[in-house]
């Protein structure tokens, strides 16, 4: 299945506004990228490059890297005109935009995660919160929002005009329509950091599937299927239907896959593979993933083309195309165990 949406993704297109260059690679064979001066950051999707950047000037001026994965994430969560994260982002089937994110820090294996929050535009600022400041890793709903507010957050109105307009014409046209399974109404920022110290840090944000049943939780809030840090190992992020990635743990996958010695790139794939082998989607769970190890390799991998992600290193920034299932040959990677 190829994945087409929001224009910026031209399929096979070169994207590059850095020096990093956007080559096709050979992703039949193992695919070792070299390691990688250090801040190394790595996000979903080309609108990560802004927020990359905001991490790195974050690191620059002196802040911690869990500082600099909130405040890259801040950025695309405060931006109106991405439609999937934060203000702006499109709304349930009632007309409510319901925010998950989550965040983790390597050192101590800490984690925050917000579910279902209403009317607070920084998701990833309260999961944060909660992991810094309660003794809970998860809050939900009305709940996680009073907490926000306990916390300082403001309540807004975080439903723009722009997706009011998209959800009013949903309900016009498609609203007997199941709202899953589009794969044009959704993306996630996942951003992962390697500090100069080497401790991985990383942080998810979403407003999760458009036109979502009211209180739907997809996998963006949920450790180990949105994100994973371990950091012994690496760490994986995702975008995509969240059905699918929860239903296999994916970003915890990936990461177990890079602790057997598998590169990211390699890791994201065999995940995807093992998902699709024993789900009855197969290929089509639309589900897409970057990774990072310990030691500054890093790749992504979704089911079919047009993913993208941004990659920023203190010398250089670019956007790169993932490996795509799609132009592999469907054979297992680093094993046959699968097959068995
Ligand atoms: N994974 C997100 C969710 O299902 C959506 C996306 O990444 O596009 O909530």
């Amino acid at each position: 299945m190829e994945l087409s949406r929001r224009g910026f993704v031209a399929q096979g297109a070169a994207i590059v506004s850095g020096a990093i260059c956007n080559k096709p690679e050979a992703f039949s064979k193992p695919n070792i990228r070299k390691t990688v001066s250090r801040p190394l950051i790595i996000s979903t999707w080309p609108f990560g490059e802004v927020a990359n950047k905001k991490a790195m000037e974050v690191i620059n001026s002196g802040g911690s890297s869990l500082d600099a994965v909130e405040k890259g994430i801040n950025v695309t969560e405060n931006d109106k005109e991405n439609t999937s994260v934060g203000i702006g982002g499109l709304p349930n089937s009632e007309g409510v935009v319901q925010l998950d994110a989550c965040i983790m820090h390597g050192p101590g294996h800490k984690a925050g995660s917000v579910m279902g929050i209403e009317r607070i535009r920084n998701p990833i600022s309260v999961a944060r919160k909660i992991m810094e400041h309660t003794r809970h890793v998860q809050l939900v709903g009305k709940g996680a929002q009073e907490f926000a507010l306990s916390q300082g957050f403001t309540k807004e109105n975080i439903l723009t005009e722009k997706s009011k307009r998209k959800w009013l014409k949903w309900k016009k046209n498609n609203q007997k329509k199941r709202p899953e399974g589009s794969i044009d109404n959704h993306d996630t920022i996942a951003l992962l950091m390697l500090d100069e110290g080497g401790n991985l840090t990383g942080g998810c944000s979403t407003s999760g599937l458009a036109f979502k049943l009211p209180g739907r939780v997809g996998d963006s809030p949920i450790i180990g299927s949105g994100l994973y840090v371990d950091n012994e190992v690496g760490a994986a992020g995702a975008t995509g239907v969240g059905e699918n990635v929860l239903r296999h743990c994916c970003s915890f996958m990936i990461v177990e896959f890079m602790r057997q010695g598998l590169s990211p790139q390699d890791a994201c794939i065999k995940a995807i593979k093992r998902a699709a082998k024993i789900d009855p989607l197969g290929m089509d769970l639309n589900i897409f993933f970057i990774a990072v190890d310990k030691k500054g390799r890093y790749g992504a991998a979704g089911t079919g083309k047009g993913f993208q992600y941004s990659v920023t290193t203190p010398k250089q920034s670019g956007i790169l195309d993932s490996a795509a299932l799609s132009d592999i040959d469907a054979g297992p990677v680093g094993g046959n165990e699968f097959n068995n």
